[in-house]
């Protein structure tokens, strides 16, 4: 991977997650202590973080709104931010722990509104826009955001 690249990355990822995980530190850290090229992150605190977050956020969002759901997974997928089955599991990507709060909470809501609405048609959009009224701009958010919060979090690479 380009060094440009890289650095621009970092950069989106630190400033949706603020300074809280260091990130920047950390791969340096990584960086330093391997020698040859191919050197990589693999997020394993984010991940960590991510799955007792997702999970809270998720317990919380389905009491609000009286949706149950069975088990809740995370995935990592690489553009797929979540999903769910006819068992009423939840999948929901670890990369949006890198993504501002409303994009997880949008991920939640739509996957929730699939368990009414195994489609994508009318009356799903509905579900999910009484569930968020302002759903749009997250949607639109991941739609331009996503490609690069993906290929930032898919175990960088540096020659
Ligand atoms: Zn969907």
């Amino acid at each position: 991977m380009h060094k440009k690249l890289t650095k621009k990355v970092l950069k989106a990822i630190e400033s949706w997650i603020g300074i809280r995980l260091n990130l920047r530190q950390r791969y340096r850290i990584i960086v330093r202590s391997q020698p040859r090229a191919h050197r990589k992150i693999k997020f394993t605190q984010e991940k960590k973080l991510a799955k007792a977050h997702f999970a809270k956020r998720l317990s919380e969002i389905s009491n609000t709104h009286a949706i149950s759901y069975n088990k809740f997974r995370l995935s990592s997928a690489k553009t797929r931010w979540g999903s769910c089955s006819r068992k009423r599991n939840i999948n929901l990507n670890w990369r949006l722990i890198f993504a501002p709060p409303g994009i997880l909470d949008y991920v939640i809501m739509h996957e929730l509104s699939h368990l009414t609405h195994m489609n994508h048609s009318k009356a799903f959009w509905a579900h999910v826009e009484r569930m968020m009224p302002d759903y749009k701009t997250h949607r639109a958010w991941l739609k331009k955001n996503g490609r690069l919060l993906s290929r930032a979090t898919n175990k960088i690479q540096i020659h």
